[in-house]
């Protein structure tokens, strides 16, 4: 299997590619299987600041956490916060008070 575009920590002697940085190359971005010519060579500050504006559409899905409004546990699916809902002691308390 092909290896995928990633961020590759290196170490080279070359300067960070990004325009007016100067700073020493922590990262590359390329294919590893590839040749490193190709690669992009950035410092740990862009790499930080690249990964920080990612735009919306490219951000990984979030999660969705089910929380119980009584006892405060969580879950992965609202079936099982439903479930749980059942049985939950604080809920029982909460609402027979
Ligand atoms: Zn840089
Ligand atoms: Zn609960």
């Amino acid at each position: 299997m092909a290896e995928k575009c990633q961020i590759i920590k290196t170490t080279v002697a070359v300067g960070c590619e990004t325009y007016n940085c100067h700073k020493k190359v922590s990262y590359a971005i390329g294919r590893p299987d590839g040749p490193p010519q190709l690669w992009r060579y950035l410092c740990e500050d862009c790499t930080r600041d690249m990964l920080s504006c990612i735009p919306e559409e490219l951000q990984p899905e979030p999660v969705k956490v089910y929380t119980c409004d009584y006892c405060g546990e969580t879950f992965d699916a609202s079936i099982k916060l439903a479930t749980h809902s059942r049985t939950c002691e604080a809920r029982k308390k909460a609402v027979t008070k």
